[in-house]
C-alpha cells in the first residue's frame, strides 16, 4: 500500500465526471488499499478516487471513530432519498475549511465490492452525509457549491459554536455542541 497525493480545490481532475468501473483489476484493487491508507492517514472519513487524481467511480468511507468500518464502494449510486439534514462538512481537498451544508438524512446506496457483487445500504445521517459527499466528488461537485452561508475557517468554527451555545438555551446549545463533535470527523 501507498499513501496518494489528495488533489485540492482549482486542480481541474475534481471538476470532472468520474468513469465507470467495468471490471476490477489488479491496480484497481492497489488503488482501493491506497485510498484507505491514505484516507486514515490523513484523518478522513471518506475518500473519492478523483481526489488522488483518479477519474474512476470509487470511494471509500469510514465513519466510525475506531476507524475498522472500511467500506470500499465502486459505482456507487443513490437510488433513495429522504429527509434533511444540516450540518457542517470539510474535505480533504479543501484544507482548513468547513461549511455548513444540508443532505438528506437518510439514503439508499447501491454500489459493487470489489469483487463486484452488488449491494445495497442503507445510510442514516453521518454515514448518508458522507456518502452524498463523496458520490458528489464522481460528478465533479464539491460540497462547497452546496455551503449555507460562508466557507469558514476550521479553526475558527470552535469560536462560533461556543458563541451559538451561549445565545441559545437547552436543545440548541446540544445541538452546537453535538456539531463540534462532528467536525473532528468531517474531513471527506
Ligand atoms: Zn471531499
Amino acid at each position: 500500500m501507498a499513501l496518494r497525493t489528495i488533489r485540492e480545490m482549482g486542480d481541474p481532475v475534481l471538476e470532472k465526471k468520474a468513469k465507470v468501473i467495468k471490471e476490477v483489476t489488479p491496480r484497481i484493487r492497489t488503488l482501493a488499499e491506497d485510498m484507505l491508507e491514505t484516507m486514515y492517514e490523513t484523518g478522513g472519513v471518506g475518500l473519492a478516487a478523483p481526489q488522488v487524481g483518479i477519474l474512476k467511480r470509487i470511494v471509500v468511507i469510514d465513519v466510525t471513530e475506531e476507524q475498522n468500518e472500511p467500506l470500499t464502494m465502486i459505482n456507487p449510486e443513490i437510488i433513495e432519498q429522504d429527509g434533511e439534514q444540516t450540518g457542517y462538512e470539510g474535505c480533504l481537498s479543501v484544507p482548513g475549511k468547513v461549511g455548513e451544508v444540508t443532505r438528506p438524512n437518510r439514503v439508499v446506496v447501491r454500489y459493487n465490492d470489489l469483487d463486484m457483487n452488488e449491494w445495497e445500504l442503507e445510510a442514516e445521517e453521518f454515514l448518508a452525509r458522507a456518502v452524498c459527499h463523496e458520490l458528489d466528488h464522481l460528478d465533479g461537485h464539491l460540497y462547497v457549491e452546496k455551503v449555507n452561508g460562508e466557507l469558514r475557517d476550521a479553526s475558527e468554527l470552535q469560536a462560533v459554536e461556543d458563541e451559538e451555545a451561549e445565545a441559545g438555551a437547552g436543545e440548541e446549545a446540544g445541538e452546537a455542541s453535538d456539531a463540534a463533535e462532528e467536525k473532528e470527523q468531517t474531513q471527506e
